[in-house]
């Protein structure tokens, strides 16, 4: 009993908590509304019931769990236990390590959401047992996680890894950020989408009319039952956006050399479709292509579990 903790997602709109063991199974699962905007105290006692249900239902108490650990947005201090600065929930300088710790009396880790889905990976996914791991995530934006000898990697103020800001067009496309030609503008499954939006408009012969009925109903599922109809446009589309997913790989691998990149959001779903691009410019454009290690490619295999998974595996110490 004594190897299992819980693992919290704290999200914007839900909040999930699991009891995860040894082999990062979860046992069972709690979800709540997230109930913004209110005091962060309010969401803390949410989270300490939640954990609360999970002990009282497994027929445990707080003293039998290892510990507690929780993925959170925002830039998060962990050695300090301390969300430095969370806009979405418009908290600043939040001790929510500590809060947690009072209200529970057991150990409480917490992490930045991006990064603890990359440790779940890491841990217990697609990247389980290799020494290094860089995981990129594909959704409204490009998030990533990167985990070097067994530890997550934020920079020195815990607001590294922020993959999807970093500049692959000079004065491109602007950013939330405040940069132009971020990454994300360009390879985000969001980019994709607004993408093909675009194009449709110019293309009428084109199957996504038929698939989404207008460019306001497009969304990335489509654009690939498109491309695997061998539509025109949406080969293009693929093309064009994979190149840019692809340009990034190359970056970050050029510069980290993991054992394994391990592609997630919905659109990894693709698995090969992705994949293979990726490994073909990694191939041609890796400054280590004539070394005979290499970087493998793979697929998140946790999805929407692999924050909760990361954030019990972090209360492991
Ligand atoms: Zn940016």
């Amino acid at each position: 009993m004594k190897n299992l903790t819980i693992g919290i997602d704290l999200g914007g709109t839900t909040i999930t908590a699991g009891l995860v063991d040894g082999e990062g199974h979860i046992l069972a699962q709690k979800t709540c509304p997230t109930a913004l905007p209110r005091p962060a105290s309010e969401v803390e006692a949410t989270m300490a019931r939640m954990c609360g249900e999970l002990v009282s239902q497994a027929g445990m108490e707080f003293k039998d769990l290892k510990g507690v650990g929780i993925g959170t947005p925002g830039s998060v201090d962990g050695e300090c236990g301390i969300v430095r600065f969370n806009p979405n929930f418009g908290y600043e300088h939040w001790p929510l390590a500590k809060a947690m710790e009072e209200l529970l009396g057991c150990p409480v880790r917490i992490e930045n959401d991006a990064n603890a889905a990359a440790y779940g990976e890491y841990c217990a996914g697609a990247a389980k047992g290799r020494s290094s791991a860089v995981v990129v995530t594909l959704g409204t934006g490009v998030g990533g996680g990167i985990i070097l000898d067994g530890r997550i990697w934020a920079g020195f103020n815990g607001a590294g890894a922020e993959v999807g800001h970093t500049v692959i067009v000079k004065d491109g496309l602007p950013c939330t950020c405040g940069r132009h030609g971020c990454w994300e503008r360009y390879a985000s499954a969001a980019a994709l989408v607004r993408f093909g939006a675009e194009a449709m408009k110019s293309h009428p012969e084109s199957a996504l009319w038929r698939l989404a009925g207008s460019p306001e109903a497009l969304n990335a599922k489509k654009i690939f039952d498109a491309y695997h109809e061998g539509d025109a446009l949406a080969r293009q589309l693929f093309e064009d956006w994979i190149g840019y997913v692809s340009c990034g790989v190359v970056n970050l691998v050029n510069i980290f050399q993991p054992e394994v990149v391990c592609i997630g959001g919905g659109v990894s779903r693709q698995g090969e479709v992705l994949l293979e691009p990726i490994r073909r410019a990694l191939k041609e454009e890796n400054y280590a292509r004539n070394l005979t290690r290499h970087t493998e490619v793979r697929s998140c295999v946790l999805y929407n579990e692999a924050g909760l998974i990361g954030a019990a595996y972090l209360a492991r110490g």
